[in-house]
This record gives C-alpha cells, sequence and structure tokens, in this order.
C-alpha cells in the first residue's frame, strides 16, 4: 500500500446536522487521516472531537471486531443466524415478504430507517414502500428527533423549511437558546457562536435549560426552568412584549394571521405565574422578553429539549411566535433555527420518508399530491392512510398486526422509549430483517437477516445539514468485506419482491405493468426500482421537487462539484440556492401569510409524583453519537464518561448518603436499572441526569436488565408523533 499514491477525497462528517465538510487522505485501502474541509460552509475546516477522530474509527483493526462482513441469515427462530450469500439472504426475504403481503396485506410489513442514510436510500426505501408495496409503514428514528420541529414549522410558516443559516450565527445580537446544549450537540455552530460574542460587544445570549450545561454556562441569562415548562416560558414573554407595546405591529398586520386570537389566549399569561410554574425569577423572564423583543437581530436555536416531549409541537409553535410577533423572522441575524439533530433528518423529510408525508413535502391527507406522486412513480395509487410512526409501528409489531419489520441503520433496541417493550416486539415479529454496517447495536440481536451495509467513507450520495444545505458524500475506500450500499440493497430487494409478488398473483394496482412504460426519467431497465447509479436515484429524487418549495432542480451532482454545496430551494435557472426564507414577507401557506396559533400550557405526561419522585432528562455526552457503534470503538472516547452514570446534585447525593461510586437502582413505571451515580452542581434539584449512549448491550452485560430507554415513556406528541425522551418520573435508591 506505501507504494500507492495518495488521494484525498471530499465528503461530509457522520455524526451531527452541523453537516461539517471533511477531506480524507487515504493510500491504497487505508485511511491516513481526516481533516476539515477548508471549502465547506458549514465549517470551514473545523472539527469537533468527534469528526476529527474519523480515521481512528475506521481501520481495519477497529473494523476486524465490530462491522458486519457477510450477509446472516436463520430460517428457524431457534436457531443462530450463520452466513450465507447475498442471493440466499434476499431471495428468502423477498419470498417471505411476499408470503406475508399476499396472506395479510401490505400493511403487515414495515420499514424503519434511518436519519443517517443518505438522501438516495431514504427515497428508494420509501418508494420500495408506498409505491410498490402500497404502505406507508416506513418511518424514521428521524420521529425522534425532529418531528416536533417539522410540524410546528408547518403550522406556523406553512413548510417544513428553517428560514435561517449559520452565518446568522455571527450577525445576530441576541442568541436564544432553548432545550439545546450546543457545546456538546453541535460543538462547531457552537464555536462559531462564541467567537461570534467574543467579537460583538453588548451580544446577548439567554438560554432555557433544566441544567447548567456548557452551554447554559456561556449566557447572560440562564432561565434554568422546570422540565416542560418552556410553552408556559414562551406565552408569558410575549405577554410581557404585548403589555410593553414592544411588538412590530407592521409585519403582523401585513405577514400574519391569527394574532387575535394570540392576544386572547395570553391574557392570563403573566410572568408571575409563569415564574410559580416555570420556577425561574418573575424579572428573568421580564428581561428575557426585553432583550429578546429589543434587540435588532434576535435568533432562536433549539434542538431535542423542545422536540423530545408530547408538547413539542406546541412549544415550537410558541416559540416560532416570538419571532412573528418581533419580526426577528425573514432578515439578516434573525428567525426560529431549528438545529437538526442527525446528519440526513432533513434528507428524509426532503423525500417523503417518512409514514405520515410524501416525496417532496408532499402530504398523504392531500388528494392532489397522492395523485401527482402516483403519476410520477407510474403507479394506480398510492395508499392515503397514514402509516405507523415509530412508536406506534413497534406498538404494532409487537400486537402482530406487523409481522415483519426491515430495520436500517438504526437501533431501535436501544434508542426508543420504553425499550423492553420494543425488544418483545421484536421477538414477536415473524421475521426481522436489520441492515446495518455493525454487528454490535442492541438490534442486531433479534434479526433473522442480517444485511451488512456500507457505512461512511464507502458510500456516495448526498446529505441535507440544518441550514437546508445539500452536500456530496463521497467514498475514500471500498466496501468493507461483502456489504453494499444501502441503496442498492433496496433495488436488489425490491426486483425479487416484485417477481414473488407476481408469481403469488398478488391483487395489486402497482404490479399491472402500467410502470414499466411510465418511468418518469430515462433510467436504465424497465423494473419500477431499477438503478444504475446512486446518482440515477438523485435525479429522479429533484424532479419531484420541481415546484415544490425545496425545489432542487437547479441542481446536480455536477453542480455540487462545481459550486460546492448548495442550500435549497435552488429552481433551475438558479445560480445557487437560498441562503433565508421568507426575507419577502411571503410564507408558503394558503394566504401567504406566516399564522399564529395559540399553545395553552400543558404539563409533561408523567408528573412526578410520592411513588416517582425525580425527573429524569437523557442527553448526550461531549464524545459520543447515539448508540455509540462508531464512537465506542475509541478508549478516549470514554474519558469523559467511562460508563452510564446517572447525575444528582450534591444536596440530593448527600440526601440518599451517598457517597463516590454509590450503586442506585432507578426505577420508572416501566422498568428498573442499576448504576453508579455521582454528584453533580449542574443539575437541578429533585431532577437526575442520563446519558442515552448505554443501551441493553451494556446492561444486559453488567449491571441489569436493559438501557437507559427502558426507563422513559413512549407517550407522543399528538400532531409530530415524537415521544417524550426527555422527561420520565422515576424513584432512586441506593443499592
Ligand atoms: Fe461532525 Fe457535528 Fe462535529 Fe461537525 S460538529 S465534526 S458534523 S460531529
Amino acid at each position: 500500500e506505501l507504494l500507492q499514491p495518495i488521494q484525498s477525497t471530499k465528503t461530509t462528517c457522520p455524526y451531527c446536522g452541523v453537516g461539517c465538510g471533511v477531506v480524507v487522505r487515504t493510500q491504497g485501502k487505508k485511511i491516513i487521516d481526516v481533516k476539515g474541509d477548508e471549502t465547506h460552509p458549514a465549517n470551514w475546516g473545523k472539527l469537533c472531537s468527534k469528526g476529527s477522530k474519523l480515521a481512528e474509527t475506521a481501520t481495519e483493526n477497529v473494523y476486524g471486531q465490530v462491522r458486519a462482513s457477510q450477509p446472516l441469515l436463520r430460517i428457524q427462530r431457534d436457531q443462530a443466524v450463520a452466513p450465507t450469500d447475498w442471493n440466499t439472504a434476499l431471495d428468502f426475504t423477498a419470498k417471505e415478504f411476499a408470503r406475508l403481503i399476499a396472506t395479510y396485506g401490505p400493511d403487515s410489513v414495515g420499514f424503519y430507517i434511518s436519519g443517517q442514510l443518505l438522501t438516495e436510500d431514504y427515497y428508494v426505501f420509501n418508494k420500495l414502500a408506498k409505491g410498490l408495496i402500497g404502505t406507508n409503514n416506513i418511518d424514521t428514528n428521524s420521529r425522534l428527533c425532529m418531528s416536533s420541529a417539522v410540524s410546528g414549522y408547518k403550522r406556523t410558516l406553512g413548510a417544513d423549511a428553517p428560514p435561517c443559516n449559520y452565518d446568522d450565527l455571527a450577525l445576530a445580537d441576541c442568541v436564544f437558546i432553548a432545550g439545546s446544549n450546543m457545546a456538546y450537540a453541535h460543538p462547531v455552530a457552537y464555536r462559531r457562536l462564541e467567537a461570534a460574542r467574543a467579537a460583538m460587544p453588548g451580544h446577548k445570549l439567554i438560554v432555557v435549560d433544566p441544567r447548567v450545561t456548557d452551554t447554559a454556562a456561556m449566557a447572560d441569562l440562564h432561565l434554568k426552568i422546570q422540565p416542560g415548562t418552556d410553552v408556559m416560558l414562551f406565552n408569558a414573554m410575549l405577554h410581557v412584549m404585548m403589555q410593553n407595546g414592544w411588538l412590530d405591529m407592521a409585519t403582523i398586520n401585513k405577514h400574519t394571521e391569527g394574532f387575535e386570537a394570540m392576544v386572547k389566549g395570553l391574557a392570563d399569561y403573566t410572568p408571575r405565574l409563569a415564574a410559580s410554574v416555570c420556577g425561574v425569577p418573575e424579572a428573568d423572564i421580564v428581561t428575557a422578553a426585553t432583550w429578546f423583543a429589543q434587540s435588532s437581530r434576535t435568533l432562536s436555536l433549539y434542538c431535542q429539549g423542545l422536540n423530545q416531549a408530547t408538547t413539542g409541537t406546541d412549544k415550537n409553535t410558541a416559540l416560532i411566535a416570538l419571532h412573528l410577533a418581533t419580526g426577528h423572522i425573514g432578515r439578516e441575524g434573525a428567525g426560529p433555527f431549528s438545529m437538526t439533530g442527525q446528519p440526513n433528518a432533513m434528507g428524509g423529510r426532503e423525500v417523503g420518508g417518512l409514514a405520515t408525508l410524501l416525496p417532496a413535502h408532499r402530504e398523504l391527507n392531500n388528494p392532489a399530491h397522492v395523485a401527482e406522486v402516483a403519476a410520477f412513480w407510474g403507479v394506480k395509487q398510492i395508499s392515503s392512510t397514514p402509516g405507523a410512526s415509530a412508536v406506534e409501528m413497534f406498538d404494532q409489531l409487537e400486537q402482530g398486526k406487523i409481522k415483519a419489520v426491515w430495520v436500517a441503520c438504526t437501533n431501535p433496541a436501544h434508542s426508543l422509549p420504553n425499550s423492553q417493550k420494543v425488544a418483545r416486539a421484536l421477538q414477536n415479529a415473524e421475521l426481522v430483517v436489520v441492515q446495518d454496517a455493525y454487528l454490535t447495536p442492541a438490534t442486531v440481536h433479534y434479526a433473522d437477516v442480517l444485511l451488512p451495509a456500507t457505512t461512511w467513507g464507502e458510500k456516495e450520495g448526498t446529505v441535507t445539514n440544518s441550514e437546508r444545505r445539500i452536500s456530496r458524500v463521497r467514498a475514500a475506500m471500498p466496501a468493507y468485506g461483502e456489504s453494499k450500499n444501502d441503496w442498492q440493497i433496496v433495488v436488489d430487494f425490491a426486483q425479487r419482491l416484485e417477481q414473488e409478488l407476481l408469481k403469488l398473483g398478488v391483487e395489486s394496482s402497482r404490479l399491472d405493468g402500467s410502470h414499466r412504460d411510465s418511468q418518469p426519467t430515462a433510467l436504465a431497465g424497465n423494473a419500477f426500482l431499477h438503478y444504475s447509479s446512486v446518482e440515477d436515484i438523485f435525479n429522479e429524487h429533484r424532479e419531484t421537487t420541481r415546484g415544490r418549495d425545496l425545489d432542487i432542480t437547479g441542481l446536480s451532482y455536477a453542480v455540487l462539484e462545481t459550486k460546492g454545496p448548495q442550500q435549497w430551494p435552488m429552481p433551475e435557472g438558479e445560480p445557487q440556492g437560498k441562503a433565508r426564507l421568507y426575507e419577502d414577507g411571503v410564507y408558503p401557506t394558503a394566504t401567504g401569510r406566516a399564522k399564529f396559533v395559540f399553545a395553552p400550557y400543558e404539563p409533561v405526561a408523567e408528573e412526578a409524583d410520592a411513588r416517582f419522585p425525580w425527573r429524569l432528562n437523557t442527553g448526550r455526552l461531549r464524545d459520543q453519537w447515539h448508540g455509540g457503534s462508531r464512537t465506542g470503538t475509541l478508549a478516549e472516547f470514554f474519558s469523559h464518561e467511562a460508563e452510564p452514570v446517572i447525575s444528582l446534585h450534591p444536596a440530593d447525593f448527600k440526601r440518599l448518603s451517598l457517597t463516590p461510586n454509590s450503586w442506585v437502582s432507578v426505577k420508572s413505571r416501566r422498568a428498573t436499572i442499576t448504576l453508579r451515580a455521582k454528584a453533580d452542581e449542574s443539575v437541578a434539584r429533585n431532577q437526575a441526569v442520563l446519558p442515552m449512549h448505554w443501551g441493553p448491550e451494556f446492561f444486559g452485560g453488567k449491571a441489569g436488565v436493559a438501557g437507559v430507554n427502558a426507563l422513559t415513556t413512549e407517550a407522543f406528541d399528538p400532531y409530530s408523533k415524537q415521544p417524550e425522551l426527555k422527561h420520565a418520573a422515576v424513584n432512586i435508591q441506593r443499592v
């Protein structure tokens, strides 16, 4: 290998929604190093601890221990999986899916995919489920991540479209961060904010968080609210602004609707009431309202603290109302900017890869949209019945309504709430297909069929980051072992499934052959899902966006090559993508006006009570990513926290007679886990914080029955269907 030339490949970091560009230097099959891409607008060369160690997580030595290298299969549930070849694995899977669809109908199968797949992967999965099989049972771990931000944007601004960009971090003179520890979750964007603060005298930073996170520690004003009381706080801030005449009435009158109902709804939301509910001083609420309204450019940044809640949509709606009322939107340095958790949660929404969506932001409940997609795909009809969302899918699997589930690039046995129920669902399923690059996720243990997929550094496609910027993902080294690209696995399966369904004579509007003459693009071959390259898929996806709010008909792989990453929309003829939305004050609603929607305060799903008196919050550590398939392979990523430890306020730690390294049992209404506790000044009294990165694979081996999410509740927001992973009532006892 040393004789081979050194090659540089530009791609993106696979971790968070900042979407940093990286340059990978390789020699032969070996990565020499990974550096920040100095030309990428998301990071201008900077990387955080996770991105800068990508090379160390992709060595032959590491991969030899954790990667899936060949298909595995078991025909009987009581057998162990055994190595097989691709044809056998896919033939078996196609036959089983066809049998279940023929016997029980298309909704007897489901796909649970991932915000870490590339847009092209997402597109073909969605087309397979909705276009070929005829089920909307396709959802994604983005449901756990951004769906409340989506429903908040759609409810108020008319489209799932963050209006801001990363340059706004440096242009705002007031930044309002709610429910986000950016310092850990979006480190490179956070550094940009730090630099902006240093350069701008008088800059104001307000942070809303129950904890004194590293982000909150930097704030000029930290509103240390009780968990789940954000709507009360935001409503009270708007109440204060109204009382003091700090509203931008010209913008309200010209560009919004629903303001009168908002005024009525907010009448009772005094700062005094909010102070008592939120547990923060009344004066601080007034100060926050003053700074927010009276700064010249206010930018909000928010993430899972708002989204992962049964009131997630309301929290987003109430925060966006602050921007609409003060005119802090559609301008440089101003606007409601939801930070995407995963690297491509937004790309998945663009292609409609969720149980409630269709491609290019089309809606299942809009007959015209359903007809457009059916025509585009050349199928007679698309089901307009919403499919099972993430939590619902595993409920239906447990109940036997869904018989087979296909999990790709995610780990529901670890990351879904009430994970023991998820484990039962996977055990009950007739067939579990897992498509993953790694053997280590807890979900792999339930697989009847394991399909090894390529991962970062090996695959091609595109992703979209938090600021709507589409970047190319490029392969720098060959596929590991026999693994295949995710899109290719789907296509290979789809062609077999189509044949099996035809053999079984499944009565299907999708399979009458009409699609063969009506492929929307000049694709090779004549099967429903047939692409000769990943670029073919991008081009087909691009056509679905024509005339839509996210129109990217001006984009191509060639344009991304020559002009670099671009923000959508970028319609045909535009020289570049759109940096900021709504600068003209026109919104993609029926009237062209943004909407005020009054959201009354509702408490969390599980209030603390005498039996479960502690409020449990779950979250991210600085150096780990999700279930740790990749970050868990590197010892230095454990220097911050070596194992899961529950953090309690020092006074509570003492009250429980705990000493350093004491063990505690943490019991919720669903499960009990046992782990070490530590005293931590950053945690509020009667609250507890637990990192999300350790799942059943850790606890099963060492300390008990299940992972962190055995404790959390599957109660979810009625609009976004996002579960309340940020709050569960628990009891904590010394053991
Ligand atoms: Fe990767 Fe996010 Fe870190 Fe950038 S900030 S290097 S995208 S993990």
